[in-house]
């Protein structure tokens, strides 16, 4: 297969961005734009920085660092022709656990003028019920007593910032690309009251040398398992052991509060603008929270990719349905966006078939994701009287995935949820249904106050554990119109 690879010089890249979290999806969607954006010689000063604070980051740094830190990305058309694209503009790489120090003086260089962060939806350390940063959490204490030695993502950033401030090395900006509503006032909600417990005079500092942009982000990436390195490399004919995949869309839109300048990423794709909050809203109510309803369910029905899933009509009824009738109501659409070809294409993305996603990576995490995703439509919907069949099914299919950890067939699995505290687990292993409705995800919205939510919730958990998933899901189908 041809490969796409960069022309610029990467000895003439200069680093300007600072990236915490070196995982898949950044490497498909802020370095693929970058990469393009470095060939116009006038932009090479940002070139990005990569940071893993992480144990687990181990082999991704040696694999990178193995490779000069280049890779590979396979951008998966939905008409099922794939390109490849060597990836250059990862310019340096510092695992936080090796080199600390390296991490702390690269966040106070003067040379960073952005820090960017892909640390997943639970890395904001928020309580699921208030949105309020645990301060009390264990290692955000440790932090704050071992300013020294900090382990977190808040004590690195605050102290970096603290060296920045003392050697008057300018403001930042720091600019959250996971998937959180309100991505930017989000952390800076999280980092500046982790700050104020830090030092003071440093909060003081951060509200006026540091911005924090919200954006919206989008391209589907998978995990990359070595079955998937072997088929990429075996298709790309490059031995690459860090090669990423994702589909054929992306998008990107950030609001225009860089307080140290920005890259000129529109002149490869990336839209700026004023409010975010109207593409955000869309894009995790439709397809964030799709991807969610359509994940227990399908996984207890046995399927384990995406497009399969997608192949089973009652699924994709399900999905279409949720979208049309939960969520449209709800949804402002952006101005020039027509909902009905976005939502068509959606569908579309999710049945790409060169992507060929994993449930289990939409299934990881949900008691972070409920509350982003999920709960702030329920709200929305409790309150309106709304039909509510749709998500009291996806929340008892959610609690049978947790607790019986064997799907229709009776395949056994791992269930992954690194958030889960110790509450949260009583509540799953309780033989009382309504007692999961009071799990840390779900505590904001109050299910159990709603009647009609609790009904058709206790009935489905009792169907799915008697009947299995399937004959349920067409039942909910069978009393559509
Ligand atoms: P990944 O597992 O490949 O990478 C996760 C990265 O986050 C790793 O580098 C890990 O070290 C880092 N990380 C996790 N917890 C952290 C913490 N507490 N502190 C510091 N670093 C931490 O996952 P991914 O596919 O790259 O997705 C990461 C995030 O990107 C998602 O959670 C989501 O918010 C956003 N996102 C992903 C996609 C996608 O399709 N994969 C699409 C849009 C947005």
């Amino acid at each position: 297969m041809n490969t796409i690879s960069y022309h610029y010089d990467p000895q003439k890249i200069k680093t300007g961005i600072l990236h915490i979290g070196v995982g898949n999806f950044h490497r498909a969607h802020q370095q693929f734009y970058t990469n393009k954006l470095l060939e116009f010689e006038d932009q090479q000063q940002w070139g990005i920085c990569g940071v893993c604070l992480l144990p687990s980051d181990e082999k991704i740094i040696n694999d990178l660092k193995a490779q000069n830190l280049d890779y590979t990305l396979t951008v998966c058309g939905r008409n099922e022709t794939n390109q490849v694209y060597k990836i250059g503009s990862l310019n340096e790489l510092i695992w936080g656990i090796e080199d600390p120090e390296a991490v702390k003086e690269k966040i106070a260089d003067s040379n960073v003028k952005i820090i960017t962060l892909t640390i997943t939806e639970g890395g904001y350390n928020l309580d699921k019920e208030t949105g309020k940063f645990l301060l009390a959490d264990k290692k955000i204490q440790e932090d704050l007593r071992n300013t020294e030695n900090p382990s977190t993502v808040f004590g690195f950033i605050a102290e970096g910032l603290s060296r920045r401030k003392m050697r008057n090395n300018g403001g930042v900006t720091i600019l959250s690309c996971d998937n959180l509503q309100h991505n930017g006032n989000t952390s800076k909600q999280a980092f500046t009251e982790f700050i104020q417990a830090w030092d003071k005079d440093l909060a003081e500092w951060v509200k006026n040398h540091v911005t924090f942009p919200n954006s919206m982000v989008d391209r589907i990436t998978p995990s990359t398992t070595s079955e998937d390195i072997t088929r990429l490399n075996s298709s790309s004919g490059i031995a690459d052991l860090a090669p990423v995949y994702c589909e054929d869309f992306i998008q990107w839109v950030i609001e225009d509060d860089f307080i140290a300048g920005r890259p000129e990423w529109e002149r490869v794709g990336v839209e700026f603008t004023d409010d975010v909050t109207a593409f955000e809203n869309m894009k995790l109510s439709l397809l964030n929270a799709s991807h969610t309803l359509l994940s227990y369910p399908s996984f207890l029905m046995g399927y384990r990719k995406v497009d399969q899933a997608m192949e089973n009509q009652n699924l994709k009824k399900f999905v279409r349905d949720f979208m049309d009738i939960d969520i449209t109501p709800f949804v402002p659409v952006p101005k020039n966006t027509n909902l009905e070809e976005y939502k068509k294409t959606l569908l579309e993305r999710f049945s790409n078939q060169s992507v060929s996603d994993q449930v289990a990576r939409l299934c990881f995490d949900g008691i972070s994701k409920f509350p982003v995703y999920i709960t702030p439509n329920l709200d929305k919907m409790i309150k309106a009287d709304a039909d509510l069949t749709r998500l009291a099914f996806l929340i008892a299919a959610y609690r049978h995935y947790l607790k019986y950890k064997k799907d229709d067939k009776g395949n056994s699995y791992e269930v992954s949820e690194p958030w889960l505290t110790p509450d949260d687990e009583q509540l799953i292993l309780s033989v009382e249904p309504l007692d999961f409705l009071e799990l840390s995800s779900f505590k904001s919205t109050g299910l159990r106050s709603s009647d009609k939510f609790v009904k058709l919730y206790a009935r489905f958990a009792d169907e799915i554990k008697n009947q299995g998933t399937s004959p349920v899901l067409q039942s909910i189908l069978n009393k559509l119109p």
